[in-house]
């Protein structure tokens, strides 16, 4: 693929590409030079309400096909998904900025939601309830709940989309598809996969362009019966408001702020190790990254040092470079508020450990140091608000149910992370820890066969996992009466 001048067509609706009514554009910025890689389609809620109208054509269709007719689409795309693994990779680097191998990772585990529901949608069953009344029987008939929109956010442009596609399509629902404006790229290659594999017209729709006002229309368009949403807390909050009056069901995974408890007894290389990856892959810009480490106060010294150690060896700079292991920001915004929350540390007496400072060497892009702060207390932006960037601020601990309570002081609720080699306080931290997702010995919670989902202000909804797919349906109680 050409990764400069402009598509002809970007948005796809009813299997036609096309561009947006208005005829605006608008280009994809590589963060890593500011150089501008290509210009897509900039539609609004008039391009939406056509890509909604045509779901909705084509539901009743793509509904009646066997789990397993529907499964052969998914399966088809997963494997073409996994052969072109190498040139989406490079497409996600140029577009988002992460490391190219973690593009190939994201790749890879994109491709495994249309795999694991491509098997998954064949395993949907419904139930017979056993009646008090003799006369009746009492049947529940899981259905797929009809248009789907699907709101996806630029920090793996990739992989969120296909879980909210793979379970989508595997339960029998439409889709209209919104990607990120920063990063529309992987999601155009996305759905030319679909339709190399020839799944019907109408069924995935894609629509680029402006998030407010293709927002409104999927919010107040009663046709769209789910608005599936991975992105900030801010405009999932948004969308509730807005999705009211259509009385709309909402998957929404939103912001986290996730604590990793480092307790005394922990395999101390280990836990180094699994901080430095939880912090700074893909930049710090994960929902389920590490946010603020709490480390007991008699290993912390060993702690930082190694953390230090480890981390003056990561090199910055632009993903294609595979000697690379951090790359830039998306934007100016997402810079500045590292910055910020830096500068508000600082000057709230924390200490810097390491970085600290925009970095500029050779590159013009989004880059700022990795970062370590000490001295770090409660009062700090960084311990309460998400980051989003590769800031990592240590804070001291001297008791398992302090700990417990500084984790779980937090409107967020979305991942949590413990290192220790004790098994009771394992699962004695765990069932206390106020989040949707724990990892114990473990960074790396997110994969295709497990539901993953915020509690408390971090969302609703799972996506991944046997639960991942119910979001897509109904569940139809039927009372039949006997003769
Ligand atoms: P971030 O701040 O990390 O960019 P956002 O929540 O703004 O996260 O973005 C996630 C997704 O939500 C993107 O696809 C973005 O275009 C979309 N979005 C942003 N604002 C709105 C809105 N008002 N209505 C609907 N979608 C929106």
């Amino acid at each position: 693929m050409q990764l400069d001048g402009q598509y002809e067509k970007s948005m796809y609706i009813n299997g036609l590409w096309c561009n947006a009514e208005s005829g605006n554009q608008e280009h994809v910025v590589n963060p890593a030079s500011l150089n501008k890689i290509k210009a897509f389609s900039y539609g609004d809620g008039a391009d939406a309400k056509k890509a909604v109208e045509a779901a909705k054509k084509a539901f009743t269709d793509w509904a009646n096909l066997s789990a397993r007719e529907r499964s052969k689409y998914l399966y088809s795309a997963y494997t073409l998904m996994m052969e072109k693994q190498e040139e989406l990779a490079r497409i996600l680097t140029t577009e988002q900025g992460k490391p190219l191998a973690e593009a190939r990772g994201e790749i890879a585990s994109a491709a495994s939601y249309l795999q694991w529901y491509a098997e998954e949608g064949n395993r949907v069953y419904g139930e017979i309830i056993p009646s008090s009344n003799k006369g009746k029987r009492l049947f529940v008939v899981p259905q797929p709940i009809g248009v789907v929109a699907a709101i996806t956010p630029w920090n793996f442009p990739s992989s969120m989309i296909t879980r909210k596609l793979g379970p989508a399509l595997a339960a029998g629902c439409t889709v209209v598809l919104k990607p990120a404006e920063q990063t529309p790229l992987s999601a155009i290659e996305i759905v030319k996969i679909f339709e190399e594999v020839r799944l019907p017209k109408g069924v995935l729709n894609l629509v680029t362009g402006d998030p407010t006002s293709i927002g409104q229309e999927f919010m107040s368009n009663p046709d769209v019966r789910l608005i599936t949403f991975t992105g900030s807390t801010e405009v999932g909050k948004l969308l509730m408001r807005g999705s009211a009056d259509t009385v709309k069901k909402l998957s929404l995974e939103l912001g986290g702020h996730a604590p990793i408890l480092v307790f005394d007894d922990s395999d101390l290389e280990q836990a180094v190790k699994m901080t430095i990856m939880s912090k700074f892959r893909n930049c710090g810009q994960t929902c389920i990254c590490a946010n603020r480490i709490y480390v007991q106060h008699s290993i912390q010294e060993e702690f930082t040092a190694k953390l230090m150690e480890q981390l003056e060896s990561m090199k910055i700079g632009e993903g294609l470079d595979e000697q690379v292991n951090i790359g830039p920001l998306i934007d100016e915004n997402a810079l500045l508020k590292v910055k910020h929350q830096y500068e508000d540390a600082i000057s709230k007496g924390a200490s810097t450990a390491l970085g600290g400072k925009v970095y500029k060497e050779k590159l013009n892009g989004y880059f700022f140091e990795p970062t370590v702060l000490t001295n770090v207390s409660n009062q700090m932006k960084v311990m309460n608000e998400e980051t989003f960037g590769p800031l990592l601020p240590i804070q001291t601990f001297e008791t398992e149910e302090e700990v417990i309570e500084l984790a779980n002081h937090d409107r967020y609720g979305l991942a949590a992370y413990l290192f220790t080699e004790n098994l009771n306080r394992a699962i004695r931290v765990m069932e206390k820890l106020e989040y949707g997702i724990v990892g114990i010995n473990d960074v790396f919670p997110a994969v295709a066969e497990a539901p993953f989902g915020g509690i408390k202000q971090s969302g609703q909804g799972k996506e991944g996992g046997r639960e991942g797919i119910m979001e897509y349906l109904e569940m139809k109680y039927v009372s039949m009466g006997l003769k």
